[in-house]
């Protein structure tokens, strides 16, 4: 350990359990095992550093970032000889190029301050979800985020022109460019975005921006069905040019909660069993956007399509709305009896999704509460589960392998995945051997079995043990 502290200081090696707590506080409260050291390199010759003297003692790395993933993926669970690498040091934003509209940034820096920045030089940095303010880059790409405006602009994977990542022995791979095209040879980064840390820890990134809106025009507004929040969807995107960036939808449940959470009341005078969330867009300074979506809000009216809708007058409203939307999240998460769904279907199969989820989750535990809500625009609705009123938390979280697999193979059968954008992590493995395809499989034990032939880096995720 002294060799590396020569390398890394003082600041870079913790090993006292006060200096290493604030490292193992999962968001989802996962058991962790204490690891040897947190390690917190401050450049990318430092974790190459690292990762070589990790080689040389036999120890398994757990690469984190802001340490607010859904899948346990962050900290060591039942893990012997394991280290802990922090990225929160390397926070610096290397160069903002206007004339190629990209930015150059640590895997570190954290996504709100990305954004930030990106907006004092002019430009728009789109990615963002509810833990923007502490998740950063890195953690944002290993786990390919979505979040609330991937309808839009994409996910984390489509920001990216370029990577840099150090393998498990302390190699640098250098792909830190700025193209827009290239077709030479496999496209490389692709491979370590969404990978979880169980390829190598990606320490940089080049990534595209774009030009920042202008006006945005916002509204809350409540359907009967997810059948007529999906038409209301196409309409408006037929209507409204393509800057319709956020359609969430809501179940009463999931908005009872977050009203629950922040004492906050209704925005509808007459609430039902639906709301959505919409959001439009545009760095036009020719659009009257708030003009567009009240015209296409009152023809979805006459068309009986929804039934009571409130536009923001100003920015406050707006983000009254949004920090509802939030709040659902937050409120969820807090509730550790409360079981986590990431699935996707294509968009147009949302609504048979739900019906059939929810047919399927009743069936094999009556009683149990969906709580569903999230991201209609990418087919990606959280279909969360509330345990029945009279079971044990207990008791029903002897359950959740079952009723993910459930709502898996649901997914599944409807052309959809396990987990649209948290990953798979320490969490869903058991549920992940179960539904994915063998092939599919076969390939990925190559790539892990190329780059990570000990099998040191992030064990236990992804891959069940
Ligand atoms: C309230 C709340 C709301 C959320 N809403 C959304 C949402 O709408 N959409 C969404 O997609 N997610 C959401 N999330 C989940 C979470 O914020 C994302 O998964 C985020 O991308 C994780 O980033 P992080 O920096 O916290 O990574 P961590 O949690 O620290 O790590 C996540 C994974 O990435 C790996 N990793 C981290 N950094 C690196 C690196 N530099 N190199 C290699 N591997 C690395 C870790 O080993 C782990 O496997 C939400 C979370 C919370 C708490």
């Amino acid at each position: 350990m002294e060799t590396l502290r020569d390398m890394l200081g003082a600041k870079g090696v913790l090993t006292t359990p006060g200096d290493m707590a604030a490292f193992l506080d999962d968001p989802l409260g996962a058991t962790v095992t204490p690891p040897r050291a947190v390690l917190r390199p401050g450049s990318t010759a430092e974790v190459q550093a690292a990762l070589r003297w990790c080689q040389s003692e036999g120890l398994s790395v757990v690469p984190q970032g802001g340490l607010t993933g859904l899948t346990q993926a962050a900290v060591p669970v039942d893990l012997d000889k394991t280290v802990i690498l922090s990225l929160g040091r390397m926070n610096r934003l290397r160069e903002l190029d206007a004339d190629s509209a990209t930015a150059t940034v640590d895997a570190g820096m954290v996504l709100a301050d990305l954004r930030a920045r990106a907006e004092e030089a002019g430009f728009y940095f789109p990615l963002s979800h509810g833990a923007v303010g502490s998740s950063q880059i890195g953690g944002n790409l290993s786990t390919n985020a979505g979040g609330n405006n991937a309808l839009c602009y994409g996910v984390a994977r489509d920001q990216v022109l370029g990577l840099e990542v150090v393998l498990p022995d302390g190699t640098l791979w250098d792909g830190l460019r700025a193209l827009r095209k290239n077709t030479a040879g496999y496209d490389l980064r692709q491979l370590f975005i969404g990978a979880e840390g169980s390829l190598g820890i990606i320490t940089g990134a080049v990534v595209k921006l774009r030009p920042l809106p202008v006006s945005r025009a916002t509204a809350f507004v409540g359907v009967k069905t997810p059948g007529a929040a999906l038409k209301l969807l196409h309409a408006l995107s037929a209507r409204m040019g393509g800057t319709v960036a956020a359609f969430e939808l809501i179940s009463r449940g999931a908005l009872d909660a977050a009203l629950a959470h922040t004492g906050m009341r209704d925005p509808l005078e007459a609430p039902g069993a639906w709301s959505v969330l919409i959001e439009a867009e545009t760095a036009s300074e020719a659009m009257d956007l708030g003009g567009l979506l009240e015209d296409g809000l009152a023809g979805a009216f006459e068309a009986e399509l929804i039934q009571d809708a409130l536009l923001a007058q100003n920015e406050a409203q707006r983000m009254a709305f949004w920090k509802l939307r939030e709040a659902i999240a937050e409120a969820l998460i807090r509730d550790e009896s409360c079981l986590k769904s990431d699935t996707a279907v294509p968009v147009g199969r949302v609504p048979e999704y739900l019906e059939a989820a929810g047919r399927a989750v009743d069936r094999f535990l009556p009683g149990v509460r969906p709580v569903p809500f999230g991201h209609l625009g990418d087919g990606n609705v959280h279909f969360n589960l509330m345990r029945p009123e009279t079971m044990p938390h207990g008791a029903f979280r002897g359950h959740w392998v079952a009723l993910t697999e459930i709502l898996a193979e649901e997914a599944i059968r409807l052309g959809g995945t396990l987990s649209a954008e948290h990953g798979i992590g320490r969490l869903k493995c058991e549920e992940f051997a179960a539904v994915v395809d063998p092939v599919s499989l076969r390939i990925m034990r190559s790539l892990k079995q190329a780059l990570d032939p000990d099998g040191r880096m992030n064990p236990g995720v992804l891959f069940a043990r």
